[in-house]
């Protein structure tokens, strides 16, 4: 989300007239879009705040703002922390800040937001240069309250953005050359507006031409209702991969964390998308050492793990949020660090496991892989992902970033897969 937003204030800033610069050294004005989810986060943000502040020395054009979760979150705190900072602005406000730009600069008057407007989705809409794949925010904040969980307090509650303006950007991307889209929001599948839910928002996608993979993250499990679940047989476009976030798969975890689900309902659902779908490639996030997580609490999280055998996860150590009633536990009830350091490892041990065996089945197959840009490393090389989300990295020639290709897959790593281009 946070990287999407980046975009969308890009563009906005751009069509205010402001030159992107391709260094953070070149730049009079750096905005750090920032995240809360995990305290690490906020510490980073800060430091880098921190020296960047130091450019005032050199460059008296020079500005700094602070957007997004911990500007949300800590306002004028952060002020009294960095005193020198020109803008501290919650992320509901990206529409606004040309105009908040504009105002300090000619008044050379810092500016602090921290009530919570309504978000203005209209900043989604501003065009962006073409990608393969486009990442179209159909939501943002979230109502669900979990007990560990920042993104209320710094996001506010969910907001769900028009239909139709959801489906003038697919299109609009779309016209450019777009084939896959991403929806993006926190509990994507909760999505309403007007009457119309999720399922029929992939339907309206479904038929759009040009479009031609369909994604969604983050899923919560309550709302995969059983026509979503449908949509993986009859949306030919809905791609067989699922991001499931479960934190934990102890019941007595999942209740204290207010998530409304236990083992029995996720391994239910999971046999049900894994009927309709036997190709699918699931992946998840995971929590360990919340507070009170006992040895057995956590074996439960890694039985299923290894039953389910999920092909991707995110493994995060609690990290206790202000004024989460989950952090209230920790004086009594929080995991040490050791504790959280080794449960993090096994979980990664079966991780590596489960996703290099999941890859090898893909060795000495062809793939269909949407180009989606150079890889990182290597000369000549390319990158993509398959139908199930995997990342394949092969030799080949820029003017095939849009296209599909067929790939022959050669080599399999618990993350990417490698191959050549070579004709079915
Ligand atoms: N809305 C999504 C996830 C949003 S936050 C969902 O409900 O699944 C992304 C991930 O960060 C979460 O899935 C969770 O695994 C992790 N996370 C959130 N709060 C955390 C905390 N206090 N400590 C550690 N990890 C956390
Ligand atoms: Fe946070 Fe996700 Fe729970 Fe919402 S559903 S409170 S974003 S973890």
């Amino acid at each position: 989300m946070n990287f999407r937003d980046s975009e969308a204030l890009k563009a906005v800033l751009e069509a205010d007239g402001h030159t992107l610069v391709d260094n953070e050294s070149e730049a009079d004005l750096v905005l750090l879009n920032t995240c809360s989810v995990r305290d690490c986060a906020e510490a980073k943000a800060i430091g880098k705040a921190r020296r960047l502040l130091q450019n005032k020395r050199t460059n008296l054009r020079y500005r700094l703002g602070i957007i997004g979760c911990m500007a949300a979150r800590r306002g004028q705190q952060l002020t009294k922390l960095l005193p020198q900072l020109d803008w501290v602005l919650p992320p509901t406000s990206l529409n606004d800040i040309p105009h908040i730009i504009q105002e300090t600069l000619r008044t050379n008057t810092p500016k602090v937001i921290t009530n919570f407007q309504s978000y203005n989705f209209a900043c989604y809409e501003q065009p962006l240069p073409f990608t393969p794949v486009r990442w179209i925010p159909i939501q943002q904040g979230c109502s669900m309250g979990c007990s560990y969980c920042i993104v209320p307090h710094t996001r506010g509650h969910q907001q769900n953005r028009p239909f139709d303006s959801i489906l003038r950007e697919i299109q609009t991307a779309a016209d450019q050359g777009t084939r896959e889209i991403i929806l993006l929001g926190q509990i994507v599948n909760a999505y309403r507006d007007n009457g119309k839910t999720f399922v029929d928002l992939l339907h309206a996608i479904q038929a759009i031409d040009g479009i031609e993979r369909i994604r969604f993250i983050s899923p919560h499990p309550t709302f995969f209702t059983d026509q979503l679940i449908q949509c993986f047989k009859t949306l030919p476009k809905c791609c067989p991969s699922v991001h499931l976030p479960i934190q934990s798969a102890s019941n007595r975890i999942l209740q204290h964390m207010h998530r409304g689900y236990t083992q029995e309902t996720l391994t239910a659902l999971i046999q049900a998308l894994r009927t309709i779908q036997p190709q699918l490639s699931l992946s998840t996030d995971l929590i360990v050492g919340y507070p009170g997580e006992t040895d057995a609490d956590f074996e439960q999280t890694v039985q299923f793990f290894k039953k389910i055998q999920f092909d991707m996860a995110y493994i995060f150590k609690y990290s206790p949020r202000p004024n989460t009633p989950a952090a209230e536990l920790v004086a009594v009830h929080g995991i040490p660090k050791d504790v959280q350091e080794k449960r993090n490892q096994v979980l990664l041990d079966c991780l590596s496991q489960s996703s290099l065996r999941y890859n090898q089945q893909f060795v000495h197959t062809y793939q269909s892989v949407l180009v989606e840009g150079h890889a990182p490393k290597g000369a000549h090389k390319l990158f993509g992902r398959t139908i199930v989300n995997k990342k394949v990295i092969f030799d080949g020639d820029p003017s095939l970033i849009g296209s599909f290709q067929s790939v022959w897959i050669e080599r399999a790593t618990t993350s990417v897969l490698e191959g050549c281009i070579k004709p079915v």
